[in-house]
């Protein structure tokens, strides 16, 4: 089947339950921030431009294993930031696992050898030779690695093992040269692609996050499915970026530039996505078919930010990952004190002018999922694409040219470095060289670059 049984029943157990006991709103996924520091600088990052704060500013363990509590979400997705940065991610993961939670793991990527190789290390025997000969032979280990594993790890610290409970969500925003060039960092995209083989090799689950923007060439998207179903990734996450921030309008006001030169619009998201129904038939593209059907612009769903929670160092974020208009100390207080009524875009109009032209994933995909615009024949059709056939690894992907950037000798952050520190991009604000986006934001020097990337694409 194309999801996990176990999962999949889970899942279902969990909005059975609710459905019964007729709760109005619940949570279906946590979006756990425990820190924003990373140690990449992505063009556009909301979050660590939202929240510019240091390793100090951290939830302690205690609370983000509470919040998993507190709002009884099946699933967690542990982002940030970067969540491997965070000194107790190991405890973080088993903790949650403990608790029965699906955990994902949202990363950059660039420490997930460092912490498999931990994994390989604790408590090594002979009977992992064979694995560690294998990374050998595939060079995703050194021979000092390789020495360092067989030493083996003595110390008490718990490691992150393989788990069919366990996804790692590696971000990925297209092909080598596009994605270093977003991420402002060479190399990361190889580092990405090495750990991803890695984590197979040692029975890891693995998905891919993509956030799709204007600029984004459908294209390269496609063959980047391909290219990564060819390493036997279990899954894709796809969601369209959008803008919804007063740099929007200050842009407009002083530019005298139209939205839709810098913005994914609802129009634009739907005519990206007209073909996900089609990936999906190719692919394991994680989400409802129902908001497939939404993203491919085939119905409408209403948004249900509640279910997909976040909570950060400065409490329950308001109204969604995206839109902060305040933090609750609980998630039951921020069911009852947010006007939800007042958010979300219903029969064409938006109820907030900020929401005009999202269909973000985690506004509207557990709205499928928990069948809050139901039509006629989702049962049958969730179930059948639930319970269809996992589509097979495509080999062929394994002649797309990945790596058409740095690692053959074009080194570009230059050029990235130049639009980031553009008259335009430093007359809307950014502080120079350090910007970025976690989550599906977009802003005008994302675009910048990436129309860069297609201008150069084109040449
Ligand atoms: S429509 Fe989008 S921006 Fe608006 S509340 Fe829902 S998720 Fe947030
Ligand atoms: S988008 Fe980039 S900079 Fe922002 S948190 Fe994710 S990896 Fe870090």
């Amino acid at each position: 089947m194309r999801f996990p049984l176990a999962l999949t029943a889970k899942i279902a157990r969990h909005i059975i339950k609710h459905k019964v006991k007729r709760t109005p709103k619940f949570a279906m996924v946590l979006q756990l921030e425990p820190l924003h520091t990373c140690n990449l600088t992505c063009t556009g990052c909301g979050r660590i431009r939202e929240y510019s704060t240091s390793l100090k500013d951290m939830m302690s363990l205690e609370d983000c294993l509470g919040s998993a509590v507190e709002c009884e979400a099946p699933m967690v997705s542990i982002c940030g930031g970067e969540p491997l940065i965070y000194p107790t991610i190991e405890e973080l993961i088993d903790g949650l696992l403990h608790q029965g939670r699906i955990v994902y793991v949202c990363t950059n990527g660039m420490f997930m050898r460092k912490k498999m190789k931990d994994y390989l290390a604790k408590d090594f025997t002979i009977a992992r030779e064979p694995l560690v000969q294998q990374l050998l032979a595939e060079k995703l280990i050194t021979e000092k690695d390789a020495e360092q594993i067989r030493a083996g790890k003595t110390d008490k610290k718990v490691v992150i093992s393989p788990s069919k409970w366990m996804y790692w969500n590696v971000h990925i925003d297209g092909l080598e040269y596009t994605h270093d060039l977003i991420v402002e960092r060479e190399g990361v995209f190889k580092e990405c692609v090495e750990a991803i083989k890695m984590a197979k090799i040692l029975g890891y689950q693995v998905a891919t996050n993509t956030t799709v923007y204007k600029e984004t060439d459908v294209k390269e998207l496609e063959q980047m499915f391909e290219f990564f179903s060819s390493l036997e990734v279990d899954g894709h996450t796809i969601s369209p970026g959008y803008d919804y921030d007063a740099a929007k309008k200050d842009m407009v006001s002083r530019l005298g530039k139209k939205p839709e030169d810098f913005f994914l619009t609802r129009a634009m998201t739907k005519q990206k996505f007209k073909d996900i129904q089609k990936w999906g038939e190719r692919f394991t593209i994680f989400g409802t078919i129902v908001y497939q059907e939404f993203l491919a612009g085939k119905r409408e769903l209403t948004c249900t930010a509640w279910a997909i929670p976040t909570r950060n160092i400065k409490g329950w974020k308001a109204p969604c990952y995206l839109m902060t208009d305040g933090h609750y100390a609980g998630y039951q207080e921020m069911l009852r004190e947010v006007k939800w009524e007042n958010y979300g875009v219903v029969d064409g109009k938006a109820r907030d002018p900020r929401c005009e032209n999202c269909m973000v994933h985690c506004g509207y995909d557990p709205s499928g999922a928990l069948g809050t615009n139901y039509q006629s024949g989702d049962n049958w059709k969730n179930i059948k694409f639930n319970f269809g056939p996992k589509p097979k690894p495509y080999y062929a992907g394994r002649e797309v040219k990945a790596f058409n950037g740095v690692s053959i000798g074009k080194g570009h952050l230059a050029e990235a470095k130049a639009a980031i520190n553009s008259p335009r991009a430093l007359a809307n604000g950014l502080v120079p060289q350090a910007a970025g986006s976690c989550g599906g934001t977009s802003n005008p020097e994302r675009d910048d670059l990436l129309a860069k990337i297609a201008a150069k694409k084109s040449e």
